[in-house]
């Protein structure tokens, strides 16, 4: 069996929920304070996809995305990318055209994702639905809304990656 294995950055502003992401979807938990385990680079989750075994490699960051520090290492070889903005951080979707040019000139195109996190908190949202839809339009991506919290469409996100990714 040959297996796929697909490195997926996770890429938005600080706080949207990304480390909580990765958590939820590689270990099936969820802590209102993560912190990075320091010395790991990414978190796995194995799947299978049409009968064939996919290995996501998930790679988070320490928080560097804050600073606009992002090494090079974080991208590179990247084949999948996840851009997250939050429900009610509205700098953190005004940011999203930014991370997928960052994206993009570090590693090119490549199969990607608009999520938008935190909708449990929808009552405070300051982003319009019509707003997230046209940008995932203008962006020509898919767009998923998700609760890492509620545990809801988390893995749809990754499945629908791995798809697009074997698709190519
Ligand atoms: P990161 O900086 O993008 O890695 O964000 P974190 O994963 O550290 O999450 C920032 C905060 O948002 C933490 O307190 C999380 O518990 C919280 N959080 C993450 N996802 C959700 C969610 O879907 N709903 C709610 N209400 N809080 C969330
Ligand atoms: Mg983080």
């Amino acid at each position: 069996d040959i297996e796929v294995a697909i490195k997926v950055v996770v890429v938005g502003n600080g706080a949207v929920g990304k480390s909580s992401m990765i958590q939820r979807y590689c270990k099936g938990i969820f802590t209102k304070d993560y912190k990075k385990t320091i010395g790991v680079d990414f978190l796995e989750r194995q799947i299978q996809v049409h009968d064939e075994d996919v290995r996501l490699m998930l790679w988070d960051t320490a928080g560097q995305e804050e600073f606009d520090a992002i090494t090079k290492a974080y991208y590179r070889g990247a084949q999948a990318c996840v851009l997250v903005f939050s429900t009610v951080d509205r700098d953190s979707f005004e940011a999203i055209p930014n991370w997928k040019e960052k994206v993009v000139s570090e590693v090119g195109e490549l199969p990607t994702v608009l999520v938008q996190n935190k909708i449990d908190l929808l009552d405070d949202s300051c982003i319009k639905n019509e707003e997230a839809e046209a940008l995932a339009k203008k962006l020509k991506l898919r767009f998923y809304r998700t609760s890492v919290k509620e545990d809801l469409n988390v893995t749809e996100v990754f499945r629908y990656l791995a798809e697009k990714y074997l698709q190519r």
